[in-house]
């Protein structure tokens, strides 16, 4: 594609980036076809080459955004499926994150959006203040009617959460009989959570293989803790020692999303710098993700500082050393047995997975060896419609995604889902009722552990045989 930036426009590093990247793209299009926005809309501003036509003229005349741009890149998920279906290379990505951020400089969104988009930047980041939305939002339940729509998809995401907390809580002895009915180890009785105890360190066998840093996250410590727990107990079965490093949280992914440059760029900076204390202390093998999103963006953590004199050789090695939970897993040996015999699970790869980080295949390959049943999804490579904050500002085409995948997901007929990260679990866990859960909580129990707490009711098919 042809550009027409001038000299002083291309002295900015991240102009020259940008224009790099939109001379790689040979508009063949090839990309619409994989889009989910495309293929809810048919437009083509709502697929990857109208986006990338529409940065285009806003980045090289260096106007403000309009609202017809501004309409378009907000629609789009940021699944990166374009980036897997594209034969030049074109870092869609990093295009897109510099539109976002002009955007985010230039251009007055009405006052109910910047109400709303700043809502989720103070809230969503920290656990304590997404744990004290969520009681909230549960009280505002009873009044639904009377909020805009997209504050009820927020409230019925808040609900949703709410209510299977509450079941969770009461369900202990449900999760005790399915712990026995599946045989599971005793000895994680009593476990502590690293991710619940800032600098903690969990309990860990003789056999020390490696030493590993658990990003703790925002959201999901307050959704799921089990997750991050399930993990801890795993690693630490597996011979890992995990530590959460003093000053780690969320990071910055959820903000970098919205556009808000210097709130992710803070956030990445004192995980970096948490994280840098721990590799020149006692070292540290890997960064270990459990929620791939947040995987997607440390792992770029290195190009987001590639100008910055101080954080760049911090940045890349903290990049370096960023792994998706899965990847660590497939590189050790781990043996397990089917804890409940045929049971069924459907895979669902997160986008952030498949073309962030381009590790389809790996966890259904670790499902498998541990010996489950891995079901296909048909349409695999279409987003949920999760996609961070994006279910909640765009519920309408959200909500569509959502629904398609439950109805593809439900059609291989699964008595659970596995995936890899929050967002989609809670997105897909909102348009079925079969049991999602994340992963590593499969391969847990296949291990070892008990049951993921998520099956309230056993499985059709499978734990009420074991
Ligand atoms: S597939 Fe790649 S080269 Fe073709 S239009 Fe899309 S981004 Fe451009
Ligand atoms: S990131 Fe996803 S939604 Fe956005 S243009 Fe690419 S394929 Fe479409």
């Amino acid at each position: 594609m042809q550009t027409h930036f001038t000299a002083a426009q291309l002295e900015n590093p991240q102009v020259a980036e940008s224009e790099r990247i939109l001379r790689a793209c040979v508009h063949c299009g090839f990309c619409t076809a994989t889009c989910p926005t495309y293929l809810l809309t048919g437009d083509e501003l709502d697929g990857p080459r109208g986006r990338i036509y529409l940065a285009k003229d806003m980045l090289e005349k260096n106007r403000p955004a309009d609202a017809t741009t501004v309409k378009h890149l907000d629609r789009c998920l940021t699944c990166l499926s374009c980036m897997t279906t594209c034969p030049s290379g074109v870092h869609y990505m990093h295009l897109v994150d510099h539109a976002r951020q002009h955007i985010e400089r230039t251009y007055r969104r009405p006052l109910s959006d910047r109400l709303m988009r700043s809502m989720l930047a103070f809230v969503l980041p920290h656990t304590s203040r997404f744990r004290m939305a969520l009681k909230l939002a549960r009280f505002a339940r009873p009044a639904r009617a009377l909020f805009p729509k997209r504050m009820r998809a927020l409230l019925d995401a808040a609900n949703d959460a709410g209510v299977r907390a509450t079941a969770l809580a009461g369900t202990d002895t449900g999760g005790d009989t399915l712990n026995a009915a599946a045989g599971a180890s005793p000895a994680c009785a009593g476990h502590r959570s690293a991710s619940e105890i800032d600098g903690g360190t969990v309990p860990w066998p003789a056999r020390r293989i490696r030493r590993v840093a658990l990003l703790p996250g925002c959201v999901q410590p307050a959704l799921r803790p089990e997750i991050n727990a399930a993990t801890e107990r795993l690693l630490a079965r597996l011979g890992v020692e995990v530590i959460v490093a003093p000053g780690t949280g969320c990071c910055g992914a959820l903000v970098h999303h919205l556009g808000r440059e210097h709130d992710s760029s803070a956030q990445a900076k004192a995980d970096i710098d948490a994280w840098t204390s721990e590799i020149e202390g006692r070292g540290l093998d890997a960064i270990i993700v459990t929620a791939s999103g947040c995987g997607t963006m440390i792992k770029d953590y290195g190009f987001m500082f590639r100008t910055d004199a101080e954080y760049a050789p911090k940045a890349a090695r903290v990049s370096a050393l960023a792994r998706d939970i899965s990847e660590v897993l497939a590189e050790i040996e781990i043996a397990g047995e089917p804890p409940a015999a045929g049971l069924r699970v459907a895979y669902h790869s997160a986008c952030s997975l498949q073309h962030g980080q381009k590790l389809h295949g790996v966890a259904p390959r670790l499902l498998r060896e541990v010996g489950f049943t891995v079901l296909d999804v048909p349409e695999g490579h279409i987003c949920c419609g999760s996609a961070g904050t994006y279910s909640m500002l765009q519920p309408e085409m959200s909500g569509q995604l959502r629904d398609r995948k439950a109805r593809n997901i439900e059609s291989v007929k699964p008595d659970v889902i596995a995936t890899g990260n929050i967002g989609c679990i809670t997105q897909i866990a909102q348009a079925t009722g079969i049991p999602i859960v994340h992963t590593v909580e499969l391969l847990d129990w296949a291990t070892g552990g008990p049951a993921p707490l998520r099956f309230q009711r056993p499985p059709a098919s499978s734990l009420t045989s074991s």
